[in-house]
Formats: structure tokens, sequence, C-alpha cells
């Protein structure tokens, strides 16, 4: 193995890998040996020269690797990818019942074992990220592998994200195995139909990760006046308006996002008027109906990723404060908040704190009733707090 490239790290620096966290950023690494190009297996060794990962190397990210494991006997190849894509699909059978739905995250990047690679299935189509050097060097071999463990009919990717960017890799989309898809898929989840665009959708077409949140907050919303903040293609509505919701106020800023909730309506037979739609800026949004004096009973806030990594989590925390102070502003005494965030860089104490802070500010209350997470298809692993990504708290006003 001695022509195997090499990352030596700083004194110290190798804290973070002895705890099983799968990154090595740029500024941890003392020396590179060997030219790995992106890509690249290397070798991640400590100052004494200790074993520490395999990894694939990337010189133009910030992670200037990714671990594909800890153990120095186990080197990356087709062998470790078909463990992990096996494990990764036994963990989803294990805990989803199909009857829950027919479209879920098969694999959940680092949370799987798998740095990069994230794999939505929508009946009997797959959606494929390659968000990641390591992911693109061998893409053909896990998209092979993913084909024919699922026998998916068709494969479409869709590595266009800003991850990608931040990799330095090329954006990346369409349909690469069957025939394309000549319009929206047809998906169930929790006995309601979507309509799911995996071409131009948003993310891989679908929301997948708030799934059982949808459906609690459904089971909630029974006589209540309903306001759904973030709704894309109407997620939360659908589930309120079947949980029995007196009326519903659904805001998105994307015209096509709720043209898509409107068709979700009547795929499920509901009159797309039992909603009052309205293309606009949140912020903007709450500020108006507050002049018009509406009030609500239950307030969903599920907004995108206001801040991608913790050097974000300052400007993503105004941006926060000011939803939810605004929402509170709405709703009822006795009425309900539930309140997400699905940025990697706010922690879910952070999250807690800045939603304390709007509390206070609008002179409301809170208590804290539940908490949401992601549905159990984007598993969290204790060494990689950064996969629990999406947090909520229900709160009643009291
Ligand atoms: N609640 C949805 C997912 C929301 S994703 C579900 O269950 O499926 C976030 C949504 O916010 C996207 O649809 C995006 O178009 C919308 N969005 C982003 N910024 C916005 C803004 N400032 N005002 C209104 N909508 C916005």
């Amino acid at each position: 193995m001695s022509s195997t490239p090499q990352l030596r790290l700083k004194p110290g620096r190798e804290r973070s890998l002895l705890r099983l966290h799968p990154w090595v950023f740029s500024g941890a690494v003392d020396e590179v040996s060997g030219s790995p190009q992106s890509g690249s297996t290397v070798q991640v060794r400590a100052a004494d020269g200790g074993f520490l990962a395999w990894a694939a190397y990337n010189p133009s990210s910030q992670i200037r690797a990714r671990v594909w494991s800890f153990d120095e006997s186990q080197t990356p190849g087709p062998e470790m990818f078909a463990k992990a894509i096996d494990a990764a699909l036994a963990r989803r059978s294990a805990q989803i019942v199909p009857e829950t739905t027919n479209a879920l995250r098969l694999v959940h990047g680092e949370s799987d074992r798998l740095p990069g690679l994230v794999v939505d299935r929508y009946g009997g189509t797959l959606v494929v990220q390659v968000l990641s050097a390591g992911a693109e060097k061998w893409r053909d071999t896990l998209i092979g592998m993913l084909r024919e463990r699922t026998g998916c009919a068709r494969i479409h990717e869709r590595s266009d994200t800003d991850a990608r960017e931040l990799e330095g890799l090329p954006s990346r989309s369409g349909s690469i195995f069957g025939a394309a898809a000549d319009g929206p898929l047809k998906i169930v989840e929790h006995g309601i139909e979507y309509e799911v665009d995996v071409a131009s959708g948003q993310k891989t077409g679908f929301y997948l990760d708030q799934r059982d949140n949808r459906l609690r907050v459904g089971r909630l919303a029974a006589g209540r006046d309903v306001l759904d903040c973030f709704c894309y293609s109407g997620g939360f509505t659908l589930s309120a308006l079947g949980g029995g919701a007196r009326s519903v106020v659904a805001i998105d800023s994307s015209a096509q996002a709720l043209a898509s909730a409107r068709r979700n309506l009547a795929l499920n037979r509901i009159a797309a008027d039992r909603a009052e739609w309205l293309a606009a800026d949140v912020f903007e949004a709450l500020r108006k109906l507050r002049r018009e004096g509406r009030e609500f009973d239950l307030v969903v806030l599920d907004p995108p990723k206001f801040a991608p990594t913790s050097k974000d989590a300052a400007r993503a925390a105004r941006g926060y404060k000011d939803i939810n102070l605004n929402a509170l502003k709405l709703l009822r005494p006795g009425g309900m908040l539930a309140t997400f965030s699905c940025s990697g860089g706010v922690s879910p104490e952070l999250f807690q704190k800045i939603v304390a802070g709007a509390a206070a500010d609008a002179g409301a209350p809170l208590l804290l009733r539940e908490r949401f997470r992601a549905a159990p298809d984007h598993p969290v692993r204790v060494e990689f707090p950064e996969g629990e990504y999406l947090k909520g708290l229900l709160l009643e006003r009291s």
C-alpha cells in the first residue's frame, strides 16, 4: 500500500477522526503526499503516522477529505460500497412499513456511510444526487449497484445543488437510465397522493424528511384556522385539510410550487379553493396578514435552509427570529406553532433559543409540547451531528 496517497494531519487534529467524525477540513492537513486527484482514495494519518481512516480527497473543497472507512483492513471499493448500500436498504425496510409510503430516502450520505451520495426512491424511479468528489469517482459503480438492488426501471440524476459547487464539481442533471418520465410521477404518503416532478422540482422533487411531521400536524388541525408558510407542493396544507382544518392559508414565493400544490389538492379530490393561496415572500406576507387583522390557531413555518454551515448561523438566526416573531403575532391564545429549521449550521439548542427570544419579544409565552425531527429514512449518527439538520418544535401559546 506504499503507493497510496496520504494526508498527514497537524498535531492534535486527529481528535475528531478518533471520535469517528467523517470530515477532514483543509486547515487540519499538514502534508499531502502521492499527488492524489479529486476523488482519489487517500490514507489519513495522524502527525505521529498512525492510521486514522480511508477517505476521498478533494483539493477544491474546504472539506478536504471525506471518510469512507475507519478500518484499515476495509479499503474503499465495490465490496465496501455494496455492504453500505445493503445496510442502508435494510435499515429502511426495518423501520418503515410499506403502507406508509412508496417514496423513501434510501441513502442519506454520511449517515449511511456513503458521503455525498443521496438516493430517493419515488415508486419505481430512483433520483440520485452525487455531491462529493469521492461519490463522483465511484458514480457508475454506485449507480449500478442501486439499479441492481432496487430493480427500479428509471434513474434520474439531480446533481445540481449548491453542495456540488462547494465541492468544485459541475452541475449535472437528467435521466441516466430507462425512459425519461414524461411528466410528474405520483406518490402516496400516509394516504395522501402527491405529484413529484423529479426533473424540475426542488431538491429531488419532494421533501421526504417532513413525512411524519406532516401527519402529526394534520392530526392537530381539526377545527382550526391554519397558516402554512413555505408550503411548496402543499404537504402540510393537504395534511391539515385531511385532518379537518376549518380553513388554510398557504404561502410560497414559487408560482411553480403553488401550481403543483393546487394540482395535488385536485389529485386528492379536494377543491383548490379549500385553501387560500398566496404567492408571496413569507417575511412580508406575515406583516401584511397582521395589518389585515388576520388570526390563526395553527401556524406552520417550514422555511428553506437559511444556514448551510455554522458560518452563516448569525444571519440565519435573524431570519428565524423574524418569521417566528411575526408568526406568533398572528397566533390566537391556545394556538399552536409548528416551527422548523433545516439548517445544518443551526443546532437544535440554538434554534430553541432563537424561538424563545421571538416568543419573549412577541409577548407570547409558549409551552414546548413536542419536538420534531426528520423521518427515519434520514438517519442520524451520534458521531455526525450535522446529520440532524432538520429539527422542529411544536409550541402552544398559553
Ligand atoms: N413545507 C414543504 C417544504 C418547504 S421547502 C413541504 O412539506 O413539502 C421551502 C419552500 O419555501 C420552497 O417551496 C420555496 O419555494 C419556499 N420559499 C423560499 N423562500 C421563500 C420566501 N422568502 N417566502 C416564501 N416562500 C419561500
